[in-house]
């Protein structure tokens, strides 16, 4: 049987990051993914953007871990050649009533270490973009886009060229304890098993149903797992906005807002559309043409410009959720044995926004955590 150090389970951004910082450290690496190609799942299914690390709750590592991951993948970027644009972005309150919303998200942005953001009333943000309706905004300049998958190519060729491996089309199917570390089953056109000393789960939708095939991991350490898919729309026509637009969040997402893919054409989401009794193993990715009256009420609360019949159905990703859709949004959670007591085993779970901007950090905190 193949003896391995530390076996990473997905290729998305996470486990290509994990994995990337692990080999550079010197660690034997390698990553199983299930797919025929990397990157194909919630990596290559979202809005591609830099988050400055407003949204989440002071002392959170989804606050901590968006903040350094931020300053270490504009970094990153520059080093690597990764396409992406520091454009900014501005967050508008549509009424009056939204005001103090705004408020509170700069000093939750504050507390989070966000000292950039500008508050502008609603004649600063039209200087800016003339075509946005708002009574206030706060500007985010430290916000941007990047193409994600030049991102997943350069985690991955940093990765290899430290030794780590990749296995396409190699699902693990379960896992169990034994003392040198884990006997990993693995599926595919040729099944095999293989033993590994450390087993990082970065499954992201799958990474709770993967946890509970993990023998000698007591259930009780792996969180329920909730789906709610991202619908986006594409827009014909120039561009109205040259700053990504959010309005104030919602409780299960940022919003509908306007992000510019990186040849500056806009795109509208993604919604809000919980999804019960999905299986992880088949997510449906339709987007629901009849959507589009939500998606442009939604929009034309800060773009009354927007013009009838623009929209057009573009695709969606699935947050993998912990929690459901009327409890508070979950933490990200990077449980390891201090969590649930398996030496050598780190699971990860909820990473949902902002997954992509914390990657790097998310690394950090997986090799902190493993040593
Ligand atoms: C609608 C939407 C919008 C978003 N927008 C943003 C944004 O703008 N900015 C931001 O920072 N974040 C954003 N995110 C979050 C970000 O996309 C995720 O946090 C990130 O992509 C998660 O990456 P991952 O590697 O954990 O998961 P994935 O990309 O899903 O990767 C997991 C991998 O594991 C593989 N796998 C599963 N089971 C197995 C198995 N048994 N064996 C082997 N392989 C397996 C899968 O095939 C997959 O390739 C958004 C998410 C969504 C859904």
């Amino acid at each position: 049987m193949d003896q391995i150090d530390t076996v990473v389970v997905g290729a998305g951004v996470i486990g290509l990051a994990v994995a990337r910082g692990l080999a550079l450290a010197g660690h034997e690496v390698v990553v199983l993914e299930a797919e025929p190609a990397f990157g194909s799942v919630t990596s290559a299914r979202n809005s591609e953007v830099i988050h400055a690390g407003i949204y989440y709750p002071p002392g959170s590592l989804k606050a901590a871990l968006c903040v350094r991951g931020k300053a270490l993948l504009y970094d990153f970027c520059a080093h690597h050649g990764v396409a992406h644009r520091r454009c900014g972005k501005l967050i508008v309150a549509t009424r009056a009533a939204q005001v103090a919303a705004l408020h509170k998200l700069q000093a939750q942005a504050q507390a989070n270490g966000v000292h950039d953001l500008q508050w502008l009333d609603g004649d600063q943000a039209r200087a800016l973009e003339p075509a946005l309706a708002c009574e206030a905004a706060l500007l985010s300049p430290s916000t941007g886009i990047i193409d994600s998958h030049g991102l997943m190519l350069a985690l991955l060729g940093d990765a290899q060229a430290a030794g780590a491996d990749l296995a396409l089309c190699s699902p693990l199917l379960q896992a169990r304890r034994d003392p040198e570390g884990f006997v990993l089953a693995v599926g595919g056109d040729q099944p095999i098993q293989i033993r590994a000393r450390r087993l990082i789960n970065a499954a992201g939708l799958v990474a709770p149903d993967l946890a509970r095939r993990i023998d000698g991991l007591d259930t009780r350490h792996v969180p329920e797992a909730f789906y709610c898919k991202g619908n986006y729309f594409s827009c014909a026509g120039k561009p109205a906005f040259s700053r990504l637009i959010y309005p104030i969040p919602e409780q299960a997402g940022l919003g509908v807002h306007v992000t510019l893919d990186l040849a500056g054409q806009m795109r509208f989401g993604p919604d809000v559309q919980w999804l019960a009794d999905m299986d992880p193993m088949a997510p449906d990715y339709h987007v629901d043409p009849l959507r589009v009256d939500g998606m442009a009420e939604a929009i034309r609360r800060y773009w009354p410009g927007l013009p009838d019949g623009a929209l057009s159905p573009a695709y969606s990703g699935i947050r993998p959720k912990i929690s459901g859709p009327d409890e508070p949004a979950a933490d990200f959670r990077i449980d390891g044995p201090d969590v649930h007591g398996v030496a050598g085993l780190i699971n990860l779970f909820g990473i949902e926004s902002p997954g992509l901007t914390a990657c790097l950090a998310i690394a950090e905190q997986v090799q902190a955590q493993l040593a």
